[in-house]
């Protein structure tokens, strides 16, 4: 039995281009999974879903700096590229493109998306330059690869409308396919700073979920969403989050506070636990 090779990886945008102008040629579809590394199975499906819809798929691994604030975690963001191509290559993925910060963002880059209104709110309004940050590189990586379809976690919901958005206005010619959010046994949902938990906080980090569950379940009877947000902010904090930056259940499409249930919403939460902010998300 041989060794398998590693994984085909590039690390500039004119070996990226060449690559699925090379598939293109072919008439093939190409998929595309950004992701920032440290991949776990919530990423893992994002390259299913590739895998399974398309003929090639790319996924991108960039700590993007742009999109940390002051304070905020890029210096000791976890970074494991090995590991992450081979779990990406044992799905069927055929590219890795893992670019350093200059080939992205060389000296004298000043251009920058920003997606008014949906951006400015919750996340943007908590992470000021976040969404600002993740705009700007996930149109830069869909203008460098041009994929049929690419794949983001409902896990960051708002992200992904921003995402679409940015995507309608500045006409790019891909689809963004949001795909479920994967969780723990317990219903904490998977994510890279689930890492900063210690033994007794990840006991009861699934609070977060249980809580936004019980207020979607709630909401759909017909109870007062603003009644609910009380709640569950006061159950949050006597479950250990020491600060809840918000709970709050909004419309599905556009994240304007929801009324009732009478069109498609979503119950959304971001909350400290120790030193992770745990963010989650469900439909009503
Ligand atoms: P990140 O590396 O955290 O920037 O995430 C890369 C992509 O994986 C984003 O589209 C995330 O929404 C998605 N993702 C992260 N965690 C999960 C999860 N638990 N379930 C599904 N998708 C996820």
């Amino acid at each position: 039995m041989g060794v398998a090779s590693p994984l085909d990886t590039v690390r500039t945008v004119s070996d990226l281009r060449a690559r699925i102008a090379a598939w293109r040629a072919e008439g093939l579809r190409v998929g595309l999974v950004p992701t920032m590394g440290a991949l776990h199975d919530g990423h893992i499906s994002l390259v299913k879903n590739s895998v399974a819809d398309c003929e090639k798929t790319v996924v991108t691994l960039f700590v993007n700096p742009a999109q940390f604030g002051e304070g905020e975690d890029f210096g000791v963001y976890p970074r494991n590229e090995e590991r992450d191509a081979e779990m990406v290559q044992a799905e069927g993925a055929d590219l890795l493109f893992a670019p350093g910060v200059e080939e992205v963002y060389p000296e004298g880059h000043s251009t920058k998306v920003h997606v008014g209104g949906l951006g400015d709110v919750l996340e943007g309004e908590f992470r000021p330059g976040f969404f600002t940050g993740v705009a700007t590189v996930v149109t830069k990586l869909l203008l460098q690869s041009l994929p049929d379809e690419a794949y983001f976690g409902e896990k960051d919901y708002q992200q992904l409308q921003v995402i679409k958005k940015l995507i309608r206005d500045l006409d790019i010619p891909v689809t963004a396919t949001g795909v479920k959010t994967v969780r723990e046994a317990d219903g904490l949902a998977l994510s890279s700073r689930n890492a900063y938990l210690t033994p007794e906080e990840r006991a009861q980090a699934p609070i977060l979920h249980g809580t936004i569950a019980q207020v979607a379940e709630q909401v759909g009877r017909g109870e007062n969403p603003r009644d609910l947000e009380a709640w569950a902010k006061g159950q949050l904090e006597r479950g250990g989050f020491w600060q809840v930056d918000y709970v709050t259940v909004r419309d599905a499409a556009t994240l304007d506070e929801a009324a009732d249930a009478s069109r498609p919403a979503r119950v959304l939460a971001a909350a400290w636990l120790g030193k992770a902010r745990l963010i989650d998300n469900v439909p009503v």
